[in-house]
């Protein structure tokens, strides 16, 4: 099973290649699905879509209480990339209190460990600052 912390995506996801649903524009990432889950066509027709590592909070909880080994509190945040696919993930490099719906955020992937010779990423998102 797919933990909620360590997401396990391919390469290829690694560099944000999101699949555009060609009836109705949905995006799905990080896999292509067989149907699309908006429009219902089935099979879709889906055309790659490289995405851009932004997106912003749609909802989130903030852990209090994990196994030893992990560090609380720890955000975690269902995230809207711009290109409108949704994804579960961390929030890092900000204080718990400055997570709220609609911040905006940045996509941070990063190769945790390996696994029969794959490289295991995670997402990560960390609050786009600056003059953004
Ligand atoms: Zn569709």
């Amino acid at each position: 099973m797919t933990s909620p912390l360590v997401w396990r995506i391919s390469r290829e996801s690694a560099r944000l290649i999101g699949y555009k649903c060609t009836s109705c524009g949905w995006v799905s990432f990080p896999e292509r699905k067989r149907t699309c889950k908006r429009c219902g066509a089935a099979p879709a027709e889906f055309e790659e879509l490289q995405m851009k590592p932004f997106g912003k909070i749609i909802s989130f909880v903030i852990q209090h209480r994990l196994p030893e080994g992990f560090q609380t509190p720890l955000p975690l945040a269902v995230v809207e990339f711009d290109e409108g696919a949704r994804v579960y993930g961390e929030i890092i490099d900000c204080r718990p209190e400055e997570v709220q719906v609609g911040l905006e955020v940045e996509a941070d992937l990063r190769v945790m460990y390996e696994e029969n010779g794959l490289d295991i990423y995670s997402y990560k998102f960390k609050p786009r600052r600056g003059s953004a």
